[in-house]
């Protein structure tokens, strides 16, 4: 809003210039900086009142409203140039004196208006005819270029009449001497050297204005392009022109010579002078702002690093405009350079507006006529907007163009008027934190989709691989399997090949087994028959020759009678004794063959148990207890059979089957034996034969009980004869005898044994020899097996032993204690002398009265226990005759009699 109660009272003071000339006004450079300025607000404003410059109301071109509240007061700076003269003037203007004077050292310009009147002017700067081009670039555009790159937008526009150097000013590019360099050119050397090619853009626009027709030099075609405004901002912007980005000095010189190429066609197409068009350079400067001034803005600093990638980027927009106005001389109303009235107008259309609204912001006025033209809008910002402006007007020193110059002074010192509030373009790129985000996301995306593919690619891969392992080990196990079956198949297979070979050996044997017993059964049944036959016949004839015996007494009764008869029946008799001794060959030689026929029998059995399992049918052990009964039983009548058989068989024969390999063949052989040895008769010849010492031996050898039994059974029988017994002695039988008992677990076998001893104790003369070898502590060490039978042969053989030694006491050969009491036979003597069974008893009671007859032996027997026992007897025995001994003894010893009488027992 304008504030026209401010008098603002501009340099034009001709006549009082002195006086309003302060340091401070000296103090008012074009290189105040608006970014110093911001920091120097303050003084900026103190400055601007001490100058006494009106601080103006910032209002815009557009009449907009006041920007107070982030703005920084900047006017707008104004530097006047002066062109040296040019060949031209110095010739036609050799006489006269330039019409302006310039005191750069004050800033000052007098315009001469006659040869004694002068017009003084202030400037911000003023540049002489002999100021360089880079002297004049940091003046008048260095400040706003950095302004710019700060963030601020910024103008610099050269005004002047045609032919002053506005376009020297700006636009030269100095190819052929670097320093004629134009504002342009170094304006962009610093923009470029002050961003970053990185993070920051530069990008250019190149226009001219002619007629209000807006052209785009870098697109000729594109001829007419409109102007958008920003109704809230005020921001003018062009969508129609080419931007073009700029990222190196050359290519913007390129760009540069481009639009100046097409802004001479343009203009000669149009057929026009450039000085009667307006160019306009619009550089776009954005940076982002970060690092330094991020960090600032995160106080507490504990912002993480996404928090920072998700903050947008602060960013600053500045934007130079560089303006070469058309020149500022009138158009001539006329039309002299061939225009029309209305052209004329159209081309001073947007410079008249300028004025117009340049006069308007100087003076305050409440209306700024913006609108009116082309280039007051586009420039709206920079004359009492926001924009930081520079203004070089340029000037020739010719008289001649007095006016024009006048004209142009009176133009900036009017422009030095305008107060903009300069205001930094700074946002927030939300757009390019969206763009990195999308990219951001996107890369994300990609990658998730490369993960997820890689991993299912290895999942497949997994999946793939674990089947072909179980597939594998499927294989491998089916593989297997199929193996060990074949195997167990084959094994299989085999075992029962080889059972069924087994089987038909076996039956085969079996055959051959039942064939060969089938024969011998049969064999063994026709002897059987035959046999029987034989003994029936024999039965018969037995019972002939009793009838014949009988006749025969008969006729040997009537013998007187009947002698003739007699002789007759003893031929009869003679004849058949004749015929029954034939008889009985005849069987003694059967008998003979089944004894053979049993051996072989045993021997067969043997081979056939050798061969294999399974009893063989038919038991040939039956066959000779078959047999045997038949030659035992009947004792009588066979004993001469018998005694013929074992002659015809040969007792060395036998004798040597005692000691076959074959133990059945013993057992029987011994069997044979010692039914021989049971009859009297045959002893002797066993004896003699060595069938004694062959038993003994067999006892010793043997490990078989039932050999034992038999052979001890068939010593007993032979220990009955006192030769025998005294062999027997000299053999070691005792020894045999004692070791057969230890090992004996059948009571028949101890009967046996017992029975052998027992009958070797009834023998005087062996007395000592067979206590000495053991013979009494074998016979009490079969005791403990309690059958009777076997008690009975202890019992006898204690008897027999105390009444030797009773008859060797009494004949004096012996003396002392009676062995048997020596041995310790006396508790089991003293036990079993009233045992039930009475052939114990009977020896028993014997044995106790034949030890009681010798003093010698009663003492032991009354610590024995003996004594009761022999009053028993005395009292008790059923028989008489031991009664009579027990009772004669008792009375007869001292000893007994002393200790009844001790006892008080009255005898
Ligand atoms: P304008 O653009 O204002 O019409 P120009 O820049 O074209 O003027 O200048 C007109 C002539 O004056 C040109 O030949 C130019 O080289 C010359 N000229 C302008 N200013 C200077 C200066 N400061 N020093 C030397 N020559 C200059
Ligand atoms: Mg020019």
């Amino acid at each position: 809003m304008a504030s026209g109660g401010a008098n603002y009272r501009n340099g034009t003071q001709r006549n009082s210039l002195k006086g309003t000339t302060t340091a401070t006004d000296r103090q008012l450079s074009m290189n105040s900086n608006p970014s110093k300025a911001a920091l120097k607000n303050k003084s900026l404003s103190s400055v601007g009142a001490s100058s006494g410059l009106r601080k103006s109301s910032p209002g815009s071109l557009g009449g907009g409203t006041a920007k107070d509240d982030a703005g920084v007061p900047g006017r707008v700076r104004v530097a006047v140039r002066l062109r040296p003269r040019n060949a031209e003037e110095s010739v036609a203007d050799a006489d006269f004196a330039d019409c302006v004077e310039l005191q750069p050292e004050f800033k000052r310009l007098k315009l001469r208006k006659n040869n004694w009147d002068t017009d003084t002017y202030e400037f911000d700067e003023v540049l002489t005819e002999f100021a360089s081009q880079k002297r004049v670039y940091e003046v008048v555009a260095k400040p706003v270029v950095e302004s710019v790159l700060d963030g601020y937008n910024g103008t610099v526009m050269a005004y002047g009449q045609t032919g002053t150097g506005k376009t020297y000013t700006l636009g030269r590019l100095g190819e052929e001497d670097t320093a004629d360099r134009g504002i342009i050119v170094r304006a962009m050397e610093d923009i470029l050297a002050g961003v970053s090619l990185e993070s920051d853009s530069v990008s250019v626009s190149y226009l001219q204005l002619y007629m209000e027709s807006l052209q785009d030099l870098l697109d000729p075609t594109n001829d007419n392009i409109s102007i958008v405004e920003d109704p809230k901002s005020g921001d003018v912007s062009l969508p129609g022109a080419t931007l073009v980005e700029i990222r190196d000095q050359q290519s913007f010189l390129e760009l540069l010579q481009l639009g100046e190429a097409h802004r001479y066609a343009a203009n000669t197409r149009l057929n026009t002078e450039s000085s009667r068009s307006h160019a306009l350079l619009m550089v776009h400067v954005k940076r982002s702002v970060k690092g330094r001034e991020l960090a600032h803005s995160s106080q507490n600093g504990n912002s993480t690093n996404i928090a920072k990638s998700l903050r947008p980027t602060l960013v600053r927009k500045g934007k130079l405009v560089v303006v070469d106005l058309a020149g500022s001389e009138r158009i001539d109303k006329s039309g002299s350079e061939g225009h029309t009235l209305e052209e004329a107008k159209s081309i001073n259309l947007s410079l008249i507006a300028l004025g117009k609204c340049i006069n308007a912001l100087a003076e305050n006025s409440a209306h700024v006529p913006v609108r009116d033209s082309k280039l007051t809008r586009l420039l709206r910002d920079s004359f009492g907007g926001t924009a930081r402006t520079s203004l070089v007007i340029t000037i020739g020193p010719s008289p001649r163009h007095r006016g024009e110059t006048t004209s142009t002074i009176m133009f900036g010192q009017r422009a030095m008027k305008v107060e903009n509030m300069l205001k930094l373009k700074e946002e927030f790129d939300y757009k390019s934190l969206a763009r990195k985000l999308d990219i951001q996301l996107d890369k994300l995306i990609m990658e998730h989709e490369r993960k997820q593919k890689a991993f299912e690619e290895e999942i497949e891969r997994i999946t793939t691989d674990t089947q072909n392992q179980i597939s594998e080990a499927e294989r491998n196990y089916a593989d297997a399997m199929e193996k060990e079956r074949l195997k167990y198949q084959k094994d299989y297979m085999e075992s029962i090949k080889k059972l069924e070979e087994k089987w038909m050996m076996n039956q085969h044997k079996l055959g051959e087994r039942k064939d060969q017993m089938a024969s011998t059964a049969q064999e063994v049944a026709e002897l059987k028959k035959l046999l029987s036959k034989e003994t029936s016949l024999r039965k018969a004839a037995e019972e002939e020759i009793n009838n014949l015996k009988s006749q025969l007494a008969q006729l040997k009764m009537s013998e007187a009678s009947a002698n003739s008869e007699s002789l007759k029946l003893r031929k009869m008799l003679e004849d058949e004794a004749y015929r029954k001794e034939k008889l009985e060959g005849e069987i003694s030689m059967l008998q003979t063959q089944l004894l053979q026929l049993s051996f072989e029998a045993d021997e067969t059995r043997r081979r056939l148990d050798r061969g294999g399992p399974g009893k063989v049918p038919g038991d040939l052990d039956s066959l000779i207890s078959q047999v045997r009964p038949q030659v035992n039983d009947s004792v009588n009548e066979e004993k001469a059979s018998i005694a013929n058989l074992f002659e015809q068989v040969g007792l060395q024969k036998i004798l040597s089957l005692l000691e076959a390999e074959d133990a059945d063949v013993r057992i029987h052989a011994v069997k044979v034996v010692a039914n021989l040895a049971a009859e009297e008769s045959n002893q002797q010849k066993i004896v003699e034969a060595g069938g004694l010492t062959s038993l003994l031996l067999l006892l010793g050898s043997s490990e078989d009980e039932t050999i034992h039994r038999v052979a001890a059974g068939a010593i007993a029988n032979l220990a009955m004869n006192e030769t025998n017994q005294e062999l027997i002695m000299s053999e070691g039988g005792i020894r045999l005898l004692s070791i057969t008992a230890a090992n004996a677990e059948d009571p028949q076998t101890l009967r046996m044994v017992a029975g052998a001893i027992a009958n070797l104790c009834g023998n005087d003369k062996l007395q000592n020899k067979l206590r000495g070898e053991g013979g009494i502590k074998a016979l009490l060490g079969m005791v403990k097996c309690g059958h009777p039978d076997v008690l009975a042969q202890v019992a006898r053989g204690i008897a027999n032993f105390a009444k030797c030694e009773s008859r060797a006491s009494a004949q004096g050969s012996k003396t002392g204690r009676s062995l048997l009491i020596e041995d310790g036979a006396l508790p089991w003597i003293v036990q079993n002398a009233n045992n039930d069974a009475s052939p114990i008893r009977r020896h028993i009671e014997l044995a106790v009265c034949h030890l009681a007859q010798h003093e010698v032996n009663a003492r032991d027997m009354i610590t024995g226990g003996a004594l009761w026992e022999l009053v028993r007897i005395s009292q008790d025995c059923s028989r008489e005759d031991i009664r009579t001994l027990a009772h004669r003894t008792l009375t007869s010893s001292p000893t007994f009699l002393a200790e009844l009488r001790r006892l008080r027992i009255d005898y």
